[in-house]
């Protein structure tokens, strides 16, 4: 009997690290260019609220929207959410503001002009919700700043929005999950050497398993110089494809010669190793 005990647990322990084994890294697909990431219970989320289409991105649809503001699985238990800048198909304060209110753990994290579209949208500076949202102040030419939250390791640097728009602060985000898995969201970077190049040691220091940068990279030389030489990641996903993209994804991905997020709830495992 207390043999077969030992095996049953020893059976179950083996099962739970497979378990785990199984349950790879995901980035799952909202719209545009928002992305929640999952690593086991540690969630986070990219661009993830905002209002406008421009007529041409994909809005995040309703069923997700919804389900993650109820917070059903998987959008469950997100530990931070990520503002590349304040361009609104890419953030809207509104819904930010909303679900932050919902969700009384997650904490926020964008520019100042992030910050200051909160302030803008009327919390006012004795909310107790500004203790959760942290603007970081970059410019370009400003080294990488660093914060070590929970379960995240989070490094920051200014790229500049492409298409020449200097008064837009435009954050790349690399943040690691666990101290295990190390994705990066550039917003609308565009694709220019030099704004890479000036943070080549920010980029070195630490590995990218999986960088999601907008689909403007993707086939486009210098655009792949960076991804490759100059932030190494294994793995590249484009997003801020145009929605028509949607249901026709394969067809974008081979044009493009690359893989990019074409529709909404889609998903890729996260390869670190
Ligand atoms: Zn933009
Ligand atoms: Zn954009």
């Amino acid at each position: 009997m207390r043999l077969f005990y030992y095996t049953v647990l020893a059976g179950a322990s083996l099962l739970a690290n497979a378990a785990a084994h199984d349950d790879p890294a995901k980035a799952h697909y909202l719209g545009n260019e928002g992305v929640m990431i999952t690593h086991q219970q540690t969630k986070i989320l990219f661009d993830a609220f905002y209002a406008n289409s421009y007529g041409q991105y994909a809005l995040v649809p309703d069923d997700i929207s919804e389900a993650m503001m109820a917070g059903t699985t998987p959008y469950d238990g997100v530990d931070a959410i990520f503002v590349s800048h304040v361009h609104g198909d890419h953030f809207t304060a509104a819904p930010a503001i909303a679900y932050l209110r919902t969700h009384e753990g997650v904490h926020l994290y964008g520019s100042q002009q992030v910050y200051d579209a909160i302030l803008s949208a009327g919390v006012t500076a004795d909310d107790p919700l500004l203790a959760r949202i942290h603007g970081v102040n970059l410019a370009p030419e400003d080294e990488a700043e660093s914060f070590e939250v929970g379960a995240l390791n989070i490094d920051v640097v200014a790229i500049p929005h492409a298409g020449n728009r200097p008064t837009i602060q435009n954050f790349a985000w690399r943040v690691t999950l666990d101290g295990d898995v190390t994705v990066m969201h550039l917003g609308d970077a565009g694709p220019v050497v030099p704004d890479f190049s000036r943070h080549l040691a920010h980029f070195k220091a630490r590995k990218t398993h999986t960088a999601f940068p907008p689909y403007w990279f993707i086939g486009h030389e210098d655009g792949e110089m960076i991804l490759e030489d100059i932030i190494g990641a294994d793995q590249i996903v484009g997003v801020h494809v145009p929605k028509r993209a949607g249901g026709n994804g394969d067809d974008w991905r081979e044009r493009a010669g690359g893989d990019l997020f074409t529709d909404p709830g889609e998903t890729r495992e996260i390869n670190d190793r």
